[in-house]
């Protein structure tokens, strides 16, 4: 985390208002959601209210991936605003932070029917959509809340229950990221052994937000790859 410049209402789409970041940057984002308001890729556009697209500080150092959007999410357009939003929130609060200074997005944009899981063909759809929220906020923590979220940003088929606390170092948009699986906390809402762990996992996340990712190779290599490629072209090997 930086300074008071990062900290934003949560909105809709993004704040541009009080943007630390170049302006091009925010209308980017905005844009992007405005274009995935009308999203039709998958049959979930036939029985959503909207698409929610996701909310908060467009500059985050830490996002949020859930799942997909619930009753709650589907009518008012923003996401994590149910009972599991309130317990985010409450995590949060417990390592100093607010649902402003975070950005909170879901693997699907649109309300599954009755709440049921994610389909394959529904995640390949939509995925896309995360993938480019990612390249535009670039975040440097990315905390994967549940099995959908965690499964889809990690490549690997490992559930949560294996995976919840460790982080990774891994490339999504683009960049480095830290990729941090956590539990779901609409899972923890009605199970206290699970919200213990999620607790204790949350409770590393300004630590991780404080690491510096493996920095890339030194310009020296780039030189020797430069002189072999040179050397090569002058007939030399
Ligand atoms: N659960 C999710 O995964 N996402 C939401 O937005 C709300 C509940």
């Amino acid at each position: 985390m930086e300074g008071d410049d990062r900290l934003h209402p949560p909105v809709g789409v993004v704040s541009p208002a009080v943007s630390a970041v170049p302006v091009e940057h925010l209308d980017e984002l905005q844009s992007y959601g405005q274009s995935v308001a009308a999203c039709t890729r998958c049959r979930l556009a036939q029985g959503r209210t909207q698409v929610v697209f996701g909310s908060g500080s467009a500059h985050a150092d830490l996002m949020f991936v859930g799942e997909a959007p619930g009753f709650h999410e589907d009518k008012q357009g923003l996401p994590f605003v149910g009972q599991a939003g309130k317990l985010l929130e409450k995590l949060l609060a417990q390592i100093g932070m607010a649902r402003a200074d975070v950005y909170i997005a879901n693997v699907l944009k649109c309300r599954p029917p009755g709440n049921r899981d994610p389909q394959p063909d529904e995640i390949e759809a939509c995925e896309s959509h995360l993938f480019k929220q990612i390249e535009l906020i670039r975040p440097t923590v990315v905390a994967t809340l549940g099995n959908f979220a965690t499964k889809l940003l990690s490549g690997r088929p490992l559930g949560i229950t294996r995976v919840h606390g460790q982080e990774q170092e891994t490339t999504l948009g683009g960049r480095k990221v830290l990729l941090y699986p956590l539990y779901h906390p609409a899972a923890a809402l009605y199970t206290p052994a699970m919200l213990k762990v999620l607790e204790s996992d949350f409770a590393r996340l300004p630590e991780l937000l404080g690491r510096a990712l493996t920095p890339p190779p030194p310009p020296v290599e780039l030189s020797v790859v430069a002189q072999m490629a040179a050397a090569e072209q002058l007939g030399l090997f």
